[in-house]
């Protein structure tokens, strides 16, 4: 597994809206998120790092085989790389990229399982 996933501190982590994944601010905006950087766009780019990830999340889960893991199963993440995910993130994407990825044929489900 690569280690780039990894958030390398605990200060200023942020868990994607999109998928769940917790890096810090800074490794967002250097690789983009693994999962969702096609669509998201976010690397170079701190303005699009803040609109879809959040500072605002619980739980933290270490995905280390995604493909066998019932708690991938559980988050809906199997098919996503390997590293550390939020159980549930605050926050929705802005709906400029909502309608992005529906155009794409994603249909984007918040992450806050909080208040189901
Ligand atoms: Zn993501």
């Amino acid at each position: 597994m690569s280690l780039e996933s990894l958030p390398k501190s605990l200060r200023g982590l942020r868990a994607c809206l999109l998928c769940s994944m917790i890096k810090s601010i800074d490794q967002f905006e250097q690789d983009g998120c693994d999962n969702c950087e096609e669509f998201l766009k976010m690397k170079n780019n701190r303005d699009v790092v803040y609109d879809c990830t959040s500072q605002n999340f619980d739980g933290m889960v270490a995905m280390m085989a995604p493909e066998d893991s019932w708690v991938a199963k559980w988050q809906r993440i199997t098919k996503m790389c390997k590293g550390m995910y939020a159980l549930s993130v605050s926050g929705t994407l802005p709906k400029g990229i909502i309608k992005d990825l529906a155009r794409q044929g994603i249909s984007y489900k918040p992450r806050d399982t909080s208040q189901r």
